[in-house]
Parts: C-alpha cells; structure tokens; sequence
C-alpha cells in the first residue's frame, strides 16, 4: 500500500531520516495533519500560502537540519505580504548556519491556533527485547524539565491509549484545567493507537516522534514528525 511504498522509496534512496515525508504516513493512517505542503520557490509559497488563507507556518526543508526551531528555521503567524520574503530568509538561515546542508525547500503550513489548543507528544522507540515502546507527554517543558511521560508497549490497546493519558500528571490541562475547553481526548487515544500500529505493521521504523500532536475540543493534528528507519 501507500504507506509501504513511502518508507521503501526512502530506504531505495538511502535516506534513514525522514521529516516532513513522513506526513504523508501519517495521513495513510488517518491521523489529521494540518492542511500545506513543500514548495522551492517563494512564488510558490506564496500560492500555496494563498489557497491556504489567513497566516501561515513556514518550516525549513531539509534532512540535514532536525530541530528546525534550533536554526531559526520555523516562522509561524506569518501574513501574506511576508511569505514570499519569508521565504528567502528561512533557507538564507539555514545556509549560514549549515552552510553544507541540502536544502529542499520550505514548507507552508495552516497555522493552528495554539491559545486553543494543548501541545502533546507521542513517540515510538523500538526496543530490542520488547519492540516498539509508544510514549505519552505534554509537549513543551513537561517533557523536556518535568519528564512527565508514560511509556508503554505496543501494539496498544484502546484501553491501554487511554491509560497513558491519565498517567501524566499535566493531564488536567488536557481536561480542562485553567477555563480552557477540555480537548478531545478520544481524538488523542485515537492517534496513540493508530502510531502504534504504524510501528507495529512496519518493523524497520526504528524511531518516530510527533511533537507536537496538538490536541483541541474538536480533535488532534500531527503538525510535526520525525521518523528513523533502518
Ligand atoms: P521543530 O520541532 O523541528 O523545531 P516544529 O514543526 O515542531 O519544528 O515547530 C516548532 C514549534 O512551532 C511547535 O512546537 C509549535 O509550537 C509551533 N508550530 C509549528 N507548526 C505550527 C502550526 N502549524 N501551527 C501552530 N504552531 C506551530
Ligand atoms: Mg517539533
């Protein structure tokens, strides 16, 4: 199917790091994924930031540079007017920074609005013993400071997906807390249990991580991946 089709093309061209290729995974196992795509131009950023509407995201390209934030590689609330110069300085940075690394282009991306929404993470490691361990969290600070995820191995049941989420201690920010709407939590064990899969229909990936899946009272969106195969 699609999806295998996806990761052997990228095996056949030698690559065992994938970005915003994998979105497309993601997709062929019904997880929403912001609305975009990659362009290498800014005139075409500009149409596709067009059809889009409102502002955009716009994200550095490229399978040599990881964490895009790091390099100054990701603008978001980003207007009309400035995608196209937007554009121009996205991959001039990343050539200053990492004057070696081959650059595909830029993708624009729906912005989502995060005052609405809650920023979670979901990952996946294989492990030599246990296979494909799937792991839980709040994005941001109760990762990276707190280490405030839950692990467990798949594949998951729905049960066990929705197990992870009253695990972590920041779960009532998802439920609630501070006068926000309480996200769509099923929408969130929904995804878990369909990354689990992925991982276990697919034993060459080795690693995934989706930071953030962000999560609203009307669904989850995968608005970043990374994907390690073998
Ligand atoms: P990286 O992790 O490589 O730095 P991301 O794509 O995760 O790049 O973007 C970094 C941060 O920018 C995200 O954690 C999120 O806070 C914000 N962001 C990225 N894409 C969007 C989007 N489509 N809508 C709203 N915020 C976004
Ligand atoms: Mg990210």
């Amino acid at each position: 199917e699609a999806a295998r089709e996806i990761l052997v093309d990228a095996a056949d061209r030698g690559e065992t790091r994938l970005g915003v290729e994998a979105m497309d995974l993601l997709s062929e196992y019904g997880i929403p994924t912001p609305e975009g795509s990659v362009v290498d131009t800014p005139e075409d950023a500009e149409e596709v930031a067009e059809s889009i509407g409102g502002d955009v995201v716009m994200k550095i390209v490229s399978p040599d540079i990881l964490h895009k934030s790091d390099i100054g590689g990701v603008r978001v609330g980003v207007p009309d007017e400035e995608v196209a110069a937007t554009y121009d300085d996205l991959v001039q940075r990343a050539r200053t920074y990492q004057p070696d690394a081959h650059i595909l282009g830029v993708q624009v991306q729906e912005q989502l609005d995060l005052d609405e929404g809650v920023e979670t993470i979901v990952g996946v490691n294989r492990d030599p013993q246990f296979g494909p361990l799937v792991l839980f969290g709040l994005g941001g600070i109760f990762v990276e400071v707190l280490e405030d995820t839950t692990v467990r191995v798949a594949p998951l049941s729905e049960r066990e997906a929705s197990e992870m989420i009253d695990d972590v201690q920041a779960a009532p920010l998802l439920r609630g807390a501070r006068g926000r709407d309480p996200v769509d939590e099923s929408a969130v064990v929904d995804t878990i249990g369909r990354l689990s899969q992925l991982a276990t229909d697919f034993p060459a990936i080795l690693e995934l991580d989706v930071n953030p899946l962000v999560a609203t009272d009307d669904g989850a969106a995968a608005v970043d991946v990374r994907l390690t195969i073998d």
